[in-house]
């Protein structure tokens, strides 16, 4: 579902990231975990086109996201379609971003609405529906301000399902909350993932990443360090910079 080839990402003098390479199949789950600065939600953006990667390429269900290749060349995507490859793509972020006068329902329904022109009453309907999967059938009619943390995270996480994304993009989706309210967002993550879907997802939760995980990144500096099979590279990490961050964050 995801090819990433050769990526390469500079701000300015500081390279970011130095030659990403990393596949997704379809229905699989990688987390990405590594320290403050590495370069993980750097390319969980490339992914989905909120930056420009400088080298490389990024494939999504088979097409290449923010370029159009003629004849040997590398043309940027116009606006409109760049727009287009964005909507296949949902991303969670770690701050809810969801509208505060707005309802549950209303903040569900308002991508189909607003970006695909659904009507109004079948939105609706949809929307109650994913608010029903994650867990907030009751809180529908509730504003952001009535709702926890991690009710307001689920109800981003119906938000970006809503738009009937391809692949989800989690950037620490629970790293803003208070630890009683991290386990509701994981459970949601891991019935979305045991539904099929493709995801990457940054996580310090090492819990999620070994039961949830088909596959493990750590990143450093730019680079992929290791990577595998959760269970296998948590219990035997190879590289001295993975042991030393796994000591930090177990
Ligand atoms: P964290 O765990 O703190 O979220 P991260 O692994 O997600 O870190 P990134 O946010 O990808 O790291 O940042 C990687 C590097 O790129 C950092 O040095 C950061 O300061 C830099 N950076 C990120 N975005 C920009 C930007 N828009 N302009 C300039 N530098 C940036
Ligand atoms: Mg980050």
């Amino acid at each position: 579902m995801v090819k990433i080839r050769a990526v390469r990402k500079c701000f300015g003098s500081l390279e970011v990231l130095k030659g990403i390479d990393l596949e997704v199949p379809s229905g699989g789950v990688v987390c990405v975990v590594g320290p403050s600065g590495s370069g993980k939600s750097t390319l969980l953006r490339c992914v989905n086109r909120l930056e420009t990667i400088d080298a490389g390429r990024i494939w999504v269900d088979g097409e290449l996201i923010g370029f159009d290749e003629r004849e040997g060349r590398m043309h940027m995507l116009r606006p409109a379609e760049l727009c287009r490859q964005r909507q296949e793509i949902g991303m969670v972020f770690q701050r809810f971003n969801l509208f505060p006068h707005r309802t549950a329902l209303e903040n569900v329904m308002e991508g189909p609405v607003a970006v695909k022109g659904v009507g109004k009453a079948e939105a609706r309907r949809r929307a109650a529906e994913l608010l029903e999967r994650v867990g907030l059938a009751e809180r529908a009619h509730h504003y952001p301000a009535q709702l926890s943390g991690g009710q307001q995270q689920r109800v981003a996480i119906a938000r970006s399902l809503a738009m009937n994304p391809k692949l989800m993009l989690f950037d620490e989706p629970t790293s803003a909350l208070d630890p009683e309210l991290v386990q509701e967002v994981l459970a949601v993550m891991r019935d979305l993932a045991a539904s099929g879907m493709t995801m990457m997802v940054v996580t310090h939760e090492m819990g999620f990443a070994r039961e949830v995980g088909d596959h493990l990144v750590f990143m450093d500096d730019g680079v992929i360090v290791e990577q595998g099979a959760p269970r296998e590279v948590l219990a035997a990490p190879r590289h001295e910079r993975f042991r030393a961050f796994l000591g930090q964050v177990l």
